[in-house]
């Protein structure tokens, strides 16, 4: 079975005790989490957070990039989430390359210039963390939220701690 099969059969068995089927779009914890897409945290147990209560927003690095700026517009505004955590981690992938090396290889290796790609790779994990709230806060369309906090979740231990601002 190769490791699709395997999803598609697990989500039968999903699906057979399935009872979460009537929950509202809004999320009950009126909680945004943008965090990155690392396969080593699962964010939603990380948390204690059950289906229906928050919104999770992932990408590489757990960066505020107009693409997760539209999610959490669209979280906020058309379904009422009033606070946004952003979750950086340890030992992120995104510290281990440089943008202009990434744009090069894949200019090479592809012949197709990459250069005009932000990777947003970055060396200090608070400092990014810090970066990322500002930039939430310099939303006008979300000047309204009541609090963002951003946390480094350690991916050794598994606790997350909050970035002081
Ligand atoms: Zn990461």
């Amino acid at each position: 079975m190769t490791d699709i099969e395997s999803i598609m059969s697990q989500n039968k068995k999903y699906a057979e005790n399935f009872t979460e089927g009537n929950l509202p779009p809004h999320p009950s914890k009126k909680i945004a989490v943008l965090t990155c897409m690392d396969a080593r945290i699962s964010i939603n147990e990380a948390l204690g957070l059950k289906i229906g209560e928050a919104h999770i927003i992932r990408n590489a690095g757990g960066i505020v990039t107009d693409d997760a700026l539209r999610s959490l517009i669209i979280s906020h505004e058309l379904l009422g989430t009033e606070h946004i955590i952003v979750i950086n981690h340890t030992n992120c992938g995104m510290a281990s390359f440089r943008d202009e090396d990434l744009q090069k290889r894949i200019s090479e290796k592809y012949n197709s210039n990459a250069s005009d790609i932000k990777f947003h790779s970055f060396s200090d994990v608070e400092g990014n963390t810090r970066n990322q709230i500002n930039k939430i806060h310099s939303s006008p369309f979300l000047s309204n939220i009541t609090s963002v906090r951003g946390f480094i979740y350690d991916v050794k231990t598994g606790k997350i701690k909050e970035v002081e601002l």
